[in-house]
This record gives C-alpha cells, structure tokens and sequence, in this order.
C-alpha cells in the first residue's frame, strides 16, 4: 500500500527546525510585549463571505487561491488565507472596535493554494498586528518601529529594507485609477497578459507586474502620488517625520499597492534581497474603511503581517540564530548499570526541584557505551552516575572535554547549577 504523505505545500516543523520557531515566537512576544499589545486568537475557519467582501472578490486571493469547501449544513467556509478580516471580523463580534482603542496581534496558519516554491507555502504562518481607532499617523510610525525593533532583535536589520507608499483616499485612488486605465489603454498592445487582464478587474495590481516591458511602460505613466488627497499627503508627511525622528530608513516606492483591496493612505514593506523571488518578509498598511465595509461603524486601522517561513530562511541565510538556541536540553543523566535508573529518575526530579529552568534529558535505552553514547547527545553537561562502595550515588560529570569524576550525592545539585551557570 503506498504511504500516506504530507499534502503538497504544507510542511512539517521537524524537531531539529522547532528551536528556531520558538526562538522567533518568543523574540515576537517580548517585542509586541514591550509595545503593550494582547493577544487575540481566531479561528481558522471562517465564512467564505468575509474574505470576499474584505480582502475583495478580484484579489489573486480571493479568485485563485483560497481553500473554500462547503461543510455538511452545506455552508461555504473557508481556511483563512490571512488574519485581519477575521481579527476585524472578531473585533467587530465582541464589540471591541467601536469607540476605543486596541493593539492587537496574533499568529498561526494560514492556508494559501499557491505554487509551492522556496518561502512560498500553502500552510504558511504569520505573525500579524493589527492597530483599531487611531487614525493619526503617530500609530502607523509605532507599527512600524515595532518591527523594526524586531528586526533588530534578531539581527536582521541590515538585511531588510522598508518600501513605503501613500494609496490615498478611496476617492483620490479611484481617480488616479481612471487615469491610469486611460494611460494603459492606449497602449494595451504593448502590456503582458496578466496586465491586460488586471485592467479590467485590478489596474492598480499592474504596477508591481514582474513582466519588464510592463514596468518600462510604466516609466510615464501617471504616479499615484500626484493624486494624494491633501489629508492622505499630510498624514504620509507626518508619518516619514516620525520615522525619521526614530532614525528608520525607509524607501518610497510609488509602485507599492499590495495585494489586498482594503488599505488606504500608509503601505509598506519589508523585503530583502537575500531569499531571491519570495524577498518580502512583512507587509501591511492602513485600512481605515474595512471595519464599514464589514457592518461595523467607520473606524481606522493599521497592521502588518510577517511571514514566519520567509523569516526563517532569513535567520538561517544569515546565520543569525544564537547557538545555544537549538540545545534542547541542559543536562544529559545517564546511569552506569540498570540497577541504578530508579535512583537516576528520582535524581532528575531532585535536580529539575532545586534547579528552577534546567532542562534534563534522561537516558532510557540500553547502557552498552553509554559513556560515549551519552556524550554523543551534544549535551552542555552530561552527568553519569554509579554507586560507590558503601551504596550512595556518585557521578562522572563531564561539561567539555575534560570529565570530573566522584562527585558525591549530596554535591550534585551544586555541581550543575555551578557549571550550568558558568
Ligand atoms: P506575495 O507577494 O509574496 O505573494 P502577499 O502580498 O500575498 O505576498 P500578504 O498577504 O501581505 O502577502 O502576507 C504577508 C506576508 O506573509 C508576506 O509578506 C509573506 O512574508 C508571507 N506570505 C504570504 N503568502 C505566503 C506563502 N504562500 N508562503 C509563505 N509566506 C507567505
Ligand atoms: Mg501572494
């Protein structure tokens, strides 16, 4: 019978990966921590309807890549392509939204049907932010800085650059719009396939077409910053004040208009150039009217989301992971002959008791080299123990190469947490 395997795209996180998403979710926490954000969490399912009407029923999203089954009451649910409509879609359910303030963030799957390739997944993970009732610009500089500081964390600032854009007003958009579908129009011939198709459905999805003739048409096309409403202009003014006050470098890119139909005014960007095709680590924006267009009471917003994976391969790339990070355990206890495992479990619970945080691996398997075997476990401490004449314990430490030998019972504990600490 031929085995069962994974589903195309989506991954296991193996053991030897699993350090190294800790290592990053906990850096995330402190971050979103020192900001004083909380946590939400949604499901992973949600009515099909909300992704359309949020993200937009002509978004690659929406047309091509959702995961969209009909239950058994026969409704049409699908997996969560992203986490901001469901955030606002809870937001909005339990009656956070309306007439306060709230500093959000989440993480977990999201579930995409795209082309598997390198930082391309159909499960993938994200950590997202998501910012209700501040409509000033000051809030859109902290989401910012908040990942930046991230960044920094980790080690990766110098790798990432933030790509910056203004879309605008809804009103101001639909105008630069039109003149845009009137410039391309023209000169239809002369634009990819893709292009030809998003000017009907998407035109504002053509200035990031990959396709180089495109671009090179869009040389002389009109610029979308030309037609900023005069509060979108102020608001992207005091936004690039702000962040050069915080010493953020930032790009503006007047091609950047993200995926999704619901932002407005500030998009942005983190990509490097270090992961090839799949260079952008974060993205988001403000999306003042998405809470209206869901049923709720008009109200700002601003967040990103960051792509675990793409983080990941970054982190490797670079070789920015503290090595300390993938050790799982502190201690490696073994026992020198069988009769002794009793007293080496229950000296395990004594020092796992006393020792607050040390992490200790006990071997339970056949003794035969175990000397060896038990330094072959990469253990920063290994600890044998035998019986000595009179039937206490004893032990053989070894922390590096050189081992200690006869360390008495009682001495144990202080042993350990004196290497452990050095
Ligand atoms: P892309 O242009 O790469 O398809 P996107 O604009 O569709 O990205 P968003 O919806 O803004 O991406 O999601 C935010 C982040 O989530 C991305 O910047 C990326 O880091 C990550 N991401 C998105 N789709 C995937 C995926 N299929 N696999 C892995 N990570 C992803
Ligand atoms: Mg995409």
């Amino acid at each position: 019978m031929a085995k069962i395997k994974a589903i195309r795209g989506m991954n296991d996180i193996l053991p030897e990966a699993t350090p190294v998403w800790q290592y990053l979710e906990t850096t995330v926490k402190d971050v979103v921590a020192a900001y004083g954000y909380s946590e939400i969490r949604m499901p992973l399912v949600e009515q099909t309807d909300l992704f359309k009407r949020s993200i937009g029923e002509v978004t690659d999203i929406v047309e091509k890549e959702m995961y969209t089954f009909r239950d058994r009451n026969d409704e049409s649910l699908t997996l969560r392509p992203e986490g901001t409509a469901s955030c606002v879609r809870a937001g909005e359910e339990h009656g956070l939204l309306y007439n306060q303030t709230q500093r959000l963030w989440y993480t977990g799957p999201m579930f995409r049907y795209e082309k598997p390739q390198k930082g391309r997944y159909r499960q993938f993970h994200q950590i997202g932010v998501e910012t209700f009732g501040m409509a000033s610009a000051d809030i859109d500089a902290e989401v910012i800085m908040l990942s930046a500081r991230l960044w920094k964390k980790l080690g990766i600032l110098d790798a990432v650059t933030l790509q910056l854009n203004s879309l605008g007003s809804n009103e101001a958009r639909a105008e630069y719009r039109a003149a845009l579908v009137e410039y391309l129009e023209a000169r239809k011939d002369q634009l990819d396939e893709d292009s030809v198709r998003r000017l009907e459905s998407n035109p504002l999805r053509i200035l990031d077409s990959k396709d180089e003739n495109t671009q090179a048409l869009l040389d002389q096309a009109p610029v979308l910053s030309d037609y900023l409403d005069d509060e979108s202009r102020e608001h992207f003014s005091e936004l690039c004040a702000l962040l050069d006050a915080a010493g953020i470098r930032y790009e503006l890119n007047p091609r950047l208009v993200r995926g999704l139909d619901y932002y407005c005014k500030t998009v942005f960007e983190w990509v490097t150039d270090k992961l090839g095709a799949q260079g952008t680590v974060c993205a988001g924006g403000r999306y003042d009217g998405l809470v209206k267009q869901l049923g709720g009471r008009p109200t700002p917003a601003v967040g990103f989301a960051m792509g675990i994976e793409r983080l990941i391969l970054l982190l490797e790339t670079l070789d920015v992971v503290p090595s300390s990070v993938r050790q799982s355990f502190d201690v490696y206890l073994a026992a020198e002959h069988k009769g002794l495992q009793g007293q080496v479990i229950a000296l395990a619970e004594q020092l796992r008791e006393e020792l607050p945080g040390l992490r200790v691996r006990v071997h339970c398997a056949g003794l035969k080299n175990i000397s060896a075997k038990a330094r072959q476990t990469g253990a920063p401490i290994v600890l044998l123990v035998k019986a000595t004449d009179d039937n206490q314990l004893a032990g053989a430490l070894w922390c590096g190469e050189e081992p200690r030998f006869d360390i008495a019972q009682a001495d144990l504990s202080r042993e350990i947490n004196a290497v452990w600490n050095a």
